[in-house]
């Protein structure tokens, strides 16, 4: 019988959460999450429980692939769920409360695309391909580049997405981004509960191929001050009445009524995004609304392929690189489906 590693993984209890990870072998054969046991930790020392109560629960709730693990032949990453010892839902366990908003929301059938934007730093802080002083070439050549005066670690990228299609992640595409040394890739479209567990094993993913290579992810939403972009994680989100139903005077309609929401939304939106959304850099400014087609200076776009089609999805483009998916997608959930029903009941009336 072989020796199976089980990397189990689970967010911490900060205000911008980290993965944390601990690791266990296993004899018995690993077919599915099932096969997964429950297991503890210490809550004290990942500000999820006082040193005098300190076991949580780790209970799994999917599991992946892991080819990043070169060591081992066989090896899974087994996401996991916090609960307190009496089995009850950890106060940061933010995946429990999306799929409780969930439950509430199934008609809307919601389907969700994630681009996640992030720089690479070494191990001494500085930003890759960057030069030891002073400034790389200004802005202008690095977004969709080629060649090595233009990106910088695109080995690492594609490492990490090769790994991310192995695990069985949605990814639908990478490109180098505005900055030297930015990336984005993106998942979906795909379910609420399911993207928003993808992003964070993608994350995990470049944390942990970035050891090799003696790199680490920074998602901070503006890594340099100054004439550089920041980092985002835009939704892209669609309901089933938006993808097979309305028709552009819909759309507008919704673009309109969804601006009530920015406050709320904005709470979910990411740590330090008030940094990020400036107005300038392809974004809003920060606590004001506007939508448009194709517009990259608004909160909210209207792809090109909506626009032409009159159906489709929507980018809300204020989300930071930052969020935690679980928090920012059940806000978001909450604001559409709202925004969306007022409209129908709107539309009954006349
Ligand atoms: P951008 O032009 O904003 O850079 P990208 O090509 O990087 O766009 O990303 C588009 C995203 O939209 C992808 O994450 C994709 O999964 C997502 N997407 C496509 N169709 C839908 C849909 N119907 N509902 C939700 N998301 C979608
Ligand atoms: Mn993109
Ligand atoms: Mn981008
Ligand atoms: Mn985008």
């Amino acid at each position: 019988m072989m020796t199976t590693r089980l990397e189990y993984v689970w967010l911490d209890g900060y205000k911008t959460p980290n993965l944390r990870s601990k690791v266990r072998y296993t004899d018995t054969q690993i077919r599915s999450i099932d096969d997964c046991v429950s297991w503890g930790f210490d809550g004290s020392s990942t500000k999820q429980a006082e040193g005098s109560d300190s076991d949580c629960v780790l209970r799994p709730v999917r599991l992946y692939y892991n080819s990043a693990d070169t060591v081992n032949s066989s090896s899974y990453l087994v996401l996991c769920e916090v609960d307190n010892a009496d089995g009850t839902p950890h106060e940061s366990n933010f995946r429990n409360k999306l799929q409780h908003t969930l439950s509430e929301t199934e008609q809307y059938e919601m389907l969700f695309g994630l681009e996640q934007e992030y720089v690479l730093r070494n191990m001494d802080d500085s930003l890759c391909g960057w030069p030891e002083s002073g400034l790389p070439k200004p802005q202008g050549e690095y977004y969709c580049g080629i060649g090595c005066h233009n990106t910088s670690m695109s080995q690492f990228v594609e490492e990490h997405t090769r790994a991310m299609m192995d695990a069985g992640l949605t990814v639908h595409g990478t490109n180098a981004e505005v900055m030297l040394g930015q990336w984005e890739y993106q998942l979906g479209p795909q379910y609420a509960l399911e993207v928003a567990d993808e992003l964070w094993i993608s994350r995990y993913l470049l944390y942990k191929i970035g050891e090799r290579y003696g790199v680490y992810p920074d998602f901070h939403p503006k890594p340099m001050k100054g004439d550089w972009n920041g980092s985002g994680c835009h939704i892209n989100f669609s309901t089933e009445k938006m993808r097979h139903e309305w028709t552009m005077p819909d759309i507008h309609k919704f673009c309109e009524e969804f601006g009530k929401y920015t406050p709320d939304l904005l709470e979910v939106y990411g740590e330090h995004n008030k940094e990020r959304l400036t107005g300038e850099h392809e974004t809003s400014a920060y606590g004001e609304y506007s939508y448009g087609a194709s517009d990259r200076g608004c909160s909210v776009r209207i792809p090109y392929i909506t626009m032409t089609s009159g159906r489709g999805y929507l980018e809300d483009r204020r989300p930071s690189s930052n969020i935690d998916p679980y928090q920012a997608i059940s806000g978001l959930i909450d604001s559409v489906t709202v925004t969306e029903k007022d409209m129908v009941q709107v539309d009954y009336k006349v």
